[in-house]
């Protein structure tokens, strides 16, 4: 593991754009909050700040509403076909790929990302959602039905666009974590008001004068930043909001279930995971323990899909941990814009604190520390990448979303798959799986008794626009992505003439 966390200096653009007053942007027009309150915006590899955010209030949530709701029932945007509107996010999918080194490198500061995960992950991923659902655009469509009742009908569905939503993200994948709700709710005719995470605002700003630049017509899309309460919350408890796709912690997903009964609107929740990862003793080894390391150290383990819960065969258990020992060495800790850097540090000082709060717990429960488990300098929030072995199903490490570099190893030793799902499943989360081994049937198998919205066969955090995501149990309401996402950004219509 090799350290080097001085920061370089910004290009010249993301330097003028950091510096430049982040405004609200509400029915096409960049406007002061009503507060006049700003935000911090800190690097988390120095712990400086670097920017500021607009702090947006419940009287900015209000017109941001009224804008979207014009736009959604009058405005241009609401006589546009499928394929006009396809074209629009086909151009902005193809602006962001023209502007990636731009925009990763803000993400890379922002959100502490090595700048060429942030190039090829968040901005490459994030353009390809748009890319394919633009084609989607011109595709929703009900279908005609045949009735149960005698006589001569003619009866068929429409789908239409839910209407207003609010779309709040959190601080690990701002610019991917907005696609998934945007690419699709435009699609389909919605129009939304962006709320990104008080801790990284940033990338959602310059994404929005990108899609200002591309031509959206004002309103459709307007973002306001600012603080979970009050931001997030009025936009919840507005009776303007059709709709709220939220990414964010379970304990946020709760509060938003609940605030959303008011006008009953419709709810989306991506919430948190506790994801396991199952290895078989004919596991191809050469290809798992990088697959394996990489699914919890990818940005520092704040992956809501991470693989955190290690159950490998007891045949093979000491090589595994050890290989994935061995793959955390060759990790590169870092300023995410050093080009060598392959760890960044985590989102906060909090964060931090959390994690290492997660680690003592763990200790004083009997894990035992393989590598790792300690502060990297005393510069940003860098921390070691973790190995725990050991760890029991009932600690906490293993119950809970620590959302850090931490992985909680253990050795099984059955051959039975039922019993080996069982633990897999023993979480009140259900977000994701992977499943490691050279037999198909067995890898099938198991597939179908994890129960998680998503299960990877020899390999793990694999993301394709056109796979549904989302989460069983706690993890989640709803899925985004793929045709699933088309559906949940509409209301089904039934119509029937009677002949
Ligand atoms: P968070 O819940 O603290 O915040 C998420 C967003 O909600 C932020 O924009 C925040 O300002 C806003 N918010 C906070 N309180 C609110 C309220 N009362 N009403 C409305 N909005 C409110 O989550 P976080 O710490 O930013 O993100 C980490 C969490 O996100 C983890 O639990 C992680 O698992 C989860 N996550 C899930 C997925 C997924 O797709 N399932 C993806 C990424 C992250």
């Amino acid at each position: 593991m090799t350290i080097s966390i001085t920061a370089p200096t910004v290009s010249a653009h993301t330097d003028a754009f950091l510096k430049r007053k982040h405004k609200l942007y509400i029915d096409g027009e960049w406007v002061d909050g009503v507060s006049g309150e700003m935000i911090d915006v800190i690097d988390p590899a120095t712990g400086k700040v670097i920017s500021q955010s607009t702090a947006g209030v419940a009287a900015d949530v209000d017109k941001a509403v009224t804008a979207a709701r014009a736009a959604f029932e009058t405005g241009p945007w609401s006589k546009m076909t499928g394929l006009q509107r396809g074209k629009l996010i086909s151009k902005l999918a193809c602006r962001l790929e023209e502007l990636a080194d731009e925009l990763a490198e803000i993400e890379a500061i922002d959100c502490g990302k090595p700048v060429t995960y942030a190039k090829y992950v968040d901005v490459g991923l994030s353009a390809n959602i748009y890319h394919y659902m633009a084609g989607w655009a011109s595709k929703v469509s009900g279908e005609t039905v045949s009735l149960a009742n005698p006589g001569e009908y003619h009866a068929f569905t429409m789908r239409e666009p839910v209407g207003v939503v609010a779309a709040i993200t959190p601080w690990n994948f701002p610019l991917v974590l907005t696609a998934y709700k945007l690419a699709p709710l435009l699609a389909v005719g919605c129009t939304a008001i962006l709320k990104p995470s008080e801790l990284t605002p940033l990338s959602t700003l310059r994404f929005v004068e990108i899609l200002e630049e591309v031509g959206f017509p004002p309103g459709v899309v307007n973002v306001i930043t600012g603080y979970g309460v009050p931001a997030g919350a009025a936009l919840v408890e507005h009776d303007g909001v059709d709709k709220v796709a939220f990414t964010g912690s379970v304990e946020t997903g709760r509060r938003i279930a609940a605030a959303a009964t008011g006008n009953l609107k419709r709810v989306t929740l991506e919430l948190g995971g506790k994801s396991p990862m199952i290895v078989f003793p004919d596991a191809d080894l050469d290809r798992a323990i990088p697959g394996l390391a990489s699914a919890i150290f990818f940005h520092q383990g704040q992956v809501c899909t991470a693989g955190t819960r290690l159950y490998v065969h007891k045949s093979i258990h000491d090589k595994v941990v050890e290989g994935i020992a061995a793959e955390s060495r060759k990790l590169k800790i870092g300023h995410g814009l050093n080009l060598d850097t392959t760890m960044g540090p985590l989102i906060s000082s909090a964060q931090l604190q959390k994690v290492m709060g997660f680690l003592d717990q763990g200790k004083a429960e009997g894990a035992e520390t393989v590598i790792g488990g300690g502060r990297v300098g005393d510069t940003g929030f860098f921390m070691e990448p973790t190995i725990l072995a050991n760890t029991k199903d009932t600690m906490s490490v293993v119950r809970e979303e620590i959302f850090g570099p931490v992985l909680c190893a253990q050795a099984y030793d059955d051959d039975d798959l039922d019993v080996i799902a069982a633990k897999a499943n023993d979480t009140i989360f259900g977000l994701a799986a992977s499943v490691w081994t050279r037999d198909i049937s067995v890898a099938h198998k198991m597939a179908r008794r994890i129960k998680a919205g998503s299960v990877w066969i020899n390999a793990h955090n694999f993301y394709d626009p056109a796979l549904p995501f989302g989460g069983f149990k706690q993890s989640g309401w709803g899925r985004e992505e793929g045709s699933e996402a088309i559906r949940t950004f509409t209301e089904v219509k039934s119509i029937c003439a009677v002949l």
